[in-house]
């Protein structure tokens, strides 16, 4: 059973919201086996169809999706208390075997139940006391919260409850794309937009051949590692190096990071424009490098035509670690490549730049050529769930 929180507080969009966390599990899941989905009362009930179903992996999955904020495993019985007691109990084993305390909770919707819920929950607490001598009953902090819920078909009854990732479903926000390096940073970014349901495509910078094939291969990687969360990434990839080329040989050295960045930003705004992104997304933290203090990303800013999303600024490094080990790619974000920011990187750069400043050093080549240029050659590779 896949519970949702958010959306069961949507308003008249709350059917939407749930047709598309269903066909976000669905498609999750279809590589797991066969299994029937259904929805009631803000829940989707997620039914094997056949012994050949990898319950364990679609569980993973659902729990990774946005939308859901718990799993929750459950025996599926008949109605009828007698059974319940009789097959619940060894299904209960995994659950209470090494609990010390344990309540019960019961809710019974289908009313035809010759138990109300206040009987139910005394009755099986009885049952699981005599089957489980071990415990005792603690109505307030128990370790396993036994739930029992009578529903129009089935009696459903589970122990084992998972935080799932919560959020909203991906899809319910629109698209935005995201620069993605090969950094910590930027694919937690894109964790966390897609958690508040922004589908994510990524859009890289590469710089051969400053830049190795590998370094390339890494940053696809972390697309992969992000599918699940994400969904399907179309991920683009600029030639950047003439770009870089030409700002090394014309414009100061001191500006080269934030005009760097500036070009990276009207590159992206134009396939925005082509591709109907909605927003920008990026991994900057203000303080982490001279490029992300206050007034340099004010100058970057001052280049984006699209709202740009930061999820990780406050943060600390640590923090955006955390995130990144928790969703799986801190290892491959740590791995040693160079990224194409690390190219002719000014020795003094500028940590209070000045836009005027800025635009005019800037001004001093016509970069439009090379942006086209760059765009024309952008290769696209597409992941898919
Ligand atoms: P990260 O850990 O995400 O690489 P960082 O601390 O290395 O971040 P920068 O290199 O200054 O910081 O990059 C800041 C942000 O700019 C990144 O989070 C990413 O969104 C974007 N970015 C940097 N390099 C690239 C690139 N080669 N291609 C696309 N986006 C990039
Ligand atoms: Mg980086």
């Amino acid at each position: 059973m896949a519970k949702y929180g958010e959306i069961a507080l949507k308003g008249l969009n709350k059917n939407t919201f749930e047709d598309l966390l269903v066909r976000n599990i669905k498609r999750r899941i279809k590589r797991c086996g066969e299994f029937k989905i259904t929805r009631n009362q803000s829940t989707i009930y997620i039914a094997p169809e056949n012994d050949g179903a990898d319950i364990e992996k679609a569980i993973d999955w659902v729990t990774k999706t946005f939308g859901v904020a718990a799993v929750q495993r459950a025996a599926v019985l008949p109605k009828d208390f007698d059974e319940i007691v009789k097959q619940g109990m060894p299904y209960l084993e995994e659950a209470l075997g090494n609990a010390k305390t344990f309540k019960v909770e019961a809710k019974r919707s289908d009313k035809r139940f010759p138990l109300r819920s206040p009987e139910i929950q005394q009755e099986l607490g009885a049952a699981i006391l005599e089957a489980y001598p071990h415990l005792t009953v603690d109505v307030h902090e128990p370790d396993v919260t036994v739930k029992c819920e009578i529903r129009d078909s089935n009696a459903y009854l589970s122990a084992l409850r998972i935080i799932a990732a919560g959020g909203i479903p991906v899809g319910s926000s629109g698209t935005a794309l995201l620069l993605l390096s090969g950094g910590i940073d930027s694919p937690v970014a894109a964790y966390m937009m897609a958690k508040r349901g922004i589908g994510v495509d990524a859009i890289h910078f590469q710089s051969p051949p400053y830049t190795s094939e590998r370094a390339l291969m890494k940053v696809e990687e972390l697309c992969e590692e992000l599918v699940p969360y994400c969904g399907d990434i179309r991920f683009y990839i600029v030639p950047f190096t003439e770009i870089q080329e030409a700002l090394r040989d014309n414009c100061p050295e001191e500006y080269f990071t934030v005009i760097m960045r500036r070009l990276m930003i009207k590159i992206t705004n134009r396939m925005c424009r082509d591709h109907d992104y909605k927003a920008i997304i990026t991994g900057e933290s203000v303080g982490q490098v001279a490029s992300q203090t206050i007034m340099a990303l004010g100058c970057t800013d001052k280049a984006a035509e699209y709202p740009v999303f930061r999820p990780v600024i406050g943060m600390d490094k640590k923090e955006i670690t955390e995130i990144a080990r928790k969703i799986g790619t801190f290892e491959t974000s740590i791995q040693p490549y160079e990224d194409c920011c690390t190219v002719f990187t000014p020795k003094h750069p500028r940590t209070k730049p000045v836009l005027a400043e800025v635009e005019a050093a800037e001004a001093r080549f016509d970069f439009e050529p090379l942006i086209e240029k760059a765009i024309a050659n952008i290769e696209i590779k597409d992941f898919k769930l």
